[in-house]
């Protein structure tokens, strides 16, 4: 890995279409992957294919069929969750990724899986030894982790980085963090690893919008030290959404130092995939903390760009540059 690159890992197609309504076929969801691709995005996370055939049947059509990007299954902690995403993601070869999930917190741990950190530690390093026997690339995330306690994080990082784990995602699962606190985390972790430092494993960060600082998040977080930000197109996503992947492009490439503008080289950028465009503008429209806010301009420019094209619409990046 790249040590000052940013990867964007893009999630529109699995938490994006947890937003209600954003449901997309098959063709539709190869149509933003498409999309997504040519934007040169760096990981698309196409599903969880446990979940349903559909899931599993989309996952593994992406990975056989697109063709740059990495392809990310998602996987709950256990045996047959990661079978699922290693089978689906198998065509994509060396580009196929599993996503391990466990939850860390303590109101997790205690009231929804009923462990002990000791047992957490075990569950994810079995779940990361268990997905590296199908893949190299495997990211693990500890679910809520910014309401974990700090020093129980570390070890959480440090032991699935020992047992492989490539990228570590730290989620703000509900929406909780603000800037200065988010990437205090970010920082404590990346000075507690030493594989963080020496770019053997990356940091990542999954923000959600609840309190409309999941793009303000995220890039505190890449000045403390994440190398991966994720996101869905327009913020499409649970609740009130996540980051936004146009945002936070732009935001990098306007304000990113150079280091940072290798990923962003995004050819077709001032696009947006088609497929996703009618929800974005719909959720855009009710949820979007930021928008609400402004003073008009972002108002009307929104309402140009959505009534002036179709496939090949402005991303926002006009909206992003004039502030
Ligand atoms: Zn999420």
């Amino acid at each position: 890995m790249k040590k000052n690159r940013i990867y964007i890992f893009d999630t529109t197609l699995r938490d994006g279409e947890q937003c209600p309504g954003a449901s997309m076929t098959l063709r539709e969801k190869l149509e933003v992957a498409r999309q997504l691709a040519r934007l040169k995005v760096d990981v698309i996370e196409g599903g969880f294919p446990v979940i349903s055939e559909g899931d599993f049947t989309s996952v593994n059509t992406i990975a056989r069929e697109i063709k740059g990007p990495t392809i990310a299954g998602l996987a709950r902690c256990v045996p047959k969750d990661i079978e699922a995403a290693g089978k689906a993601v198998a065509p994509a070869g060396k580009k196929g990724r599993i996503h391990v999930f466990l939850a860390t917190s303590k109101l997790h741990r205690e009231f929804k899986l009923g462990k002990a950190q000791s047992q957490i530690i075990k569950l994810a390093v079995d779940g990361v030894k268990r997905a590296r026997k199908l893949v190299a690339d495997v990211e693990f995330s500890p679910e809520d982790a910014s309401r974990t306690e700090p020093d129980f994080l570390v070890e959480v990082c440090q032991a699935v980085v020992d047992a492989g784990a490539t990228t570590v995602n730290i989620p703000d699962t509900v929406g909780w963090a603000v800037p200065g606190q988010f990437g205090e985390l970010i920082g404590h972790l990346h000075d507690s690893v030493p594989e963080f430092q020496s770019g053997k494993a990356i940091i990542s960060v999954h923000c959600h919008n609840d309190l409309g600082m999941a793009v303000a998040n995220s890039l505190a977080a890449v000045q403390a030290g994440a190398r991966q930000i994720e996101c869905t197109v327009n913020g499409i996503g649970e609740r009130a959404g996540n980051a936004a992947l146009e945002e936070i492009v732009m935001a990098l490439k306007r304000r990113g130092n150079k280091a940072n503008r290798e990923s962003l080289q995004a050819g077709g950028a001032h696009e947006r995939p088609a497929g996703a465009a009618q929800q974005g503008d719909r959720r855009r429209e009710r949820l979007r903390p930021l928008e609400r806010h402004s003073s008009g301009w972002h108002h009307q420019k929104t309402r140009d760009v959505r009534d002036h094209g179709s496939a090949g619409r402005r991303l926002g990046a006009d909206r992003v540059a004039a502030d």
